[in-house]
């Protein structure tokens, strides 16, 4: 029989010994300058000593074996950190830099505790993105190679039904983007008692699931998990929502924190070129032609919206330049075929919104290319930091327009640093214009003929519709989802 679901009605966040909280939410930040100062902690960010190996943190032979495997020779610090402390049964907050080994630091101590005890859903892990949790789920199946392991990645825009049949075969491990995993919640009864031995729950790029935007999601997750699961948020940056919770989950979890505010690697490149509006896919172009003179292996050109996604993907394939393309207007058949030839390196180029900016780890990417520049810091420090991993060496170069000297100055100011000027003569460059600008209106042809305008129209309204039915529930309930989370 299976065991009755432990509903909690304030759904805390983190497990037990729970007291109702009195504080008032934190809204998101919109901007830089409303994420909030650190709190006052004893620091515990400091490097793995030299001779700690992954066994010395308590982790099984075959996880050992398998880190060895993988090249995975010594724990990173948030590993060294963290590890210890999710094998001992804390809930942890860690906050570090992408590409510091988050996810071994999570994935590692839940399949040490599920090769114990294999029996259902062990660990349901929420993440933003759909192309996350297929990258999580990776990283899952190979640190658990040895293990036979189910893992099931429950995202939208992939079928449903099947969905419901593979959560009914209770996977181990089950990674999910909010929105889906709270339909199938809700619509089918026999969902819930699914996860009712539910061990971790993992919130990865937790300021982002902890997004207003999410609230009643995660209302539907807490709902169905058992109270006494262990909670692990990781994220690379700090947000309010999360100084909220560290503030109330003082004592309680076990808080990891590497974060040094908006940091980007020092082994980054970040450049810089000034040009009018009307010529940046010239600029482009040339770029693009000349990746392989600077020994680029691949690159992410990050654009604003879908649309420019769209028809930036049309006018390198008009220009034939290998290239694919990454937004969120396309079905999610699309986007992996999209992800996957570009990780696989079937093409060298990917064309993305901020949708591919979060936690996507391609060893590859020595370029990234700010095509239109982001409107916050903290999403120019995600999409850079999709290159220059792992000590690796990266080149970031910003396309700067006239509309966008402000926003490039409040980034400087963030780094801390000021961006250097590409080097590159303009008369080269405008070689190509007329090629360029024809491509262009074959480009924006094509996109016309497709009927993307008409599809966006139609998928903008119903995303509409959707947020104001969901404002509508929201007033109603007048509570955020941080206030509720308690610890
Ligand atoms: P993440 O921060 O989880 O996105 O990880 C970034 C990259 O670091 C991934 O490619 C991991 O495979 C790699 N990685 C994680 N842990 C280690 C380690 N201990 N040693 C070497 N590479 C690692």
């Amino acid at each position: 029989m299976e065991e009755e679901v432990q509903v909690d009605q304030n759904f805390p966040l983190f497990s037990r010994k729970t007291k109702p909280a009195t504080r008032k939410p934190v809204p998101a930040p919109t901007s830089i300058e409303e994420t909030p100062k650190q709190l006052d902690k004893e620091t515990n960010s400091g490097p793995t000593p030299s001779h700690i190996t992954f066994s010395d943190l308590g982790l099984a032979g075959w996880a050992v074996q398998t880190c060895n495997e993988l090249g995975m020779k010594k724990p990173t610090p948030v590993q060294y950190h963290c590890i210890p402390r999710i094998l001992s049964g804390q809930d942890v907050l860690g906050l570090a830099q992408t590409g510091s080994g988050k996810t071994a630091a999570f994935a590692l101590p839940i399949l040490h505790r599920l090769a114990e005890d294999p029996y259902g859903v062990s660990c349901l892990v929420v993440t933003p993105t759909r192309e996350l949790a297929f990258q999580l789920a990776e990283q899952f199946r190979a640190l658990g190679s040895c293990l036979n392991l189910r893992c099931a990645v429950v995202v939208g825009g992939m079928d449903m039904i099947t969905q419901t049949k593979t959560l009914m075969q209770r996977p181990h491990v089950v990674i999910a983007t909010p929105g889906r995993i709270k339909v199938l919640i809700e619509q089918n009864p026999d969902i819930p008692p699914v996860f009712s031995r539910t061990k971790f729950l993992v919130l990865d790029e937790a300021d982002r699931v902890l997004d207003v935007g999410f609230e009643e999601e995660l209302r539907a997750i807490f709902e169905c998990l058992p109270k006494n699961r262990q909670t692990l948020l990781f994220s690379a940056t700090m947000t309010s929502n999360l100084q909220t919770l560290l503030e109330l989950s003082a004592n309680k979890a076990y808080f990891y924190e590497a974060y040094e505010g908006f940091k980007t690697v020092e082994s980054l490149k970040q450049q810089y070129i000034f040009i009018p509006k009307n010529v940046k896919d010239v600029y482009l172009q040339y770029i693009l032609s000349k990746i392989k003179d600077i020994g680029v292996r691949s690159a992410i050109i990050f654009v604003s919206t879908c649309r420019s996604c769209q028809l930036l993907g049309l006018l390198l394939e008009e220009l034939e330049i290998d290239a694919a393309a990454l937004h969120s207007y396309k079905s999610q058949s699309l986007r992996l075929s999209a992800l996957h030839k570009f990780k696989s390196g079937q093409v060298p180029i990917l064309v993305a919104t901020d949708v591919a900016s979060r936690g996507l780890d391609i060893p590859t990417v020595d370029l990234v290319v700010n095509y239109d520049i982001p409107r916050y810091p903290q999403d120019y420090v995600h999409r850079v930091g999709r290159t220059a991993r792992a000590g690796r060496g990266g080149l970031a170069v910003s396309f700067v327009t006239q509309n966008d000297v402000d926003l490039i100055h409040e980034i400087e100011a963030v780094l801390g640093k000021q961006l250097e000027k590409f080097d590159c003569k303009e008369n080269e460059v405008l070689d190509d214009i007329s090629k360029v600008y024809k491509a262009k209106r074959v480009a924006s042809m094509k996109m016309m003929d497709d009927g993307f305008e008409e599809k966006a129209a139609s998928r903008k309204a119903q995303k509409q519709k959707m947020q104001n039915e969901r404002k509508g529930r929201n007033k109603k309930q007048k509570r955020g989802v941080t206030k509720d989370i308690e610890v």
